[in-house]
């Protein structure tokens, strides 16, 4: 019924607004030598992220993937303070490793790294097994993982796992009051206040 419907929105609308919420800095960085966009697939990760409370505050800048001679990928565009989310075509071979990786997130000589791979990146596809890639790896980021080290095998896959039920609880049921409250200490951690004096 469109009243109750109204009115279960106009509820829900007063939960979202009553919650805190949390901006969340994004440098959006387009390889210039890429072939494809992220416009299929960011505006319904900026959804999930909204419905959970949480807004993403994108400054876009123009950056390239590249390669020094070492065979180590260079990035041009990456700045301290905001989450790099680098749109690109493929995960650069040497991080790769032939597995066809739509996304990847690390820290990179300190900046905090997200790269997304368009040729495999994918939107919300099947609740807890195939989620949004943008929503995944910043959730990387926002819950802390970005300051481990890659776990390999059984830890590693429970670490996929566990990304992909909070994304999972975001898209569904806008359920974001977890991420949120990591994603504050991530800030804090990321953005240190004046230490005493
Ligand atoms: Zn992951």
């Amino acid at each position: 019924m469109p009243i109750a419907r109204r009115a279960l929105l106009a509820g829900l609308g007063t939960s979202v607004l009553a919650q805190p919420s949390l901006a969340i800095p994004v440098r959006r960085i387009t390889d210039s030598r890429a072939k494809v966009t992220a416009d299929t697939i960011w505006p319904e990760a900026e959804r999930c992220f909204a419905a959970g409370g949480m807004s993403l505050q994108v400054t876009d800048v123009a950056g390239e993937v590249g390669r020094a001679p070492s065979g180590r990928p260079v990035f041009k565009g990456l700045a301290h303070g905001a989450i790099n989310v680098v749109i690109t075509d493929f995960v650069p071979l040497e991080w790769d490793q032939a597995h066809g990786l739509s996304g990847l997130t690390t820290q990179y000589d300190g900046f905090h790294l997200c790269l997304i791979a368009m040729r495999h990146a994918h939107g919300n596809q099947t609740p807890f097994f195939s989620v949004n890639t943008v929503v995944h790896e910043i959730l990387h980021v926002l819950l802390g993982d970005i300051f481990q080290p890659r776990p390999k095998g059984a830890d590693g896959a429970s670490r996929e796992w566990r990304i992909d039920w909070f994304a999972t609880r975001l898209w569904l049921f806008g359920d974001g009051a977890e991420i949120r409250r990591q994603g504050s200490s991530y800030f804090a951690r990321l953005n240190p206040g004046p230490g005493p004096l």
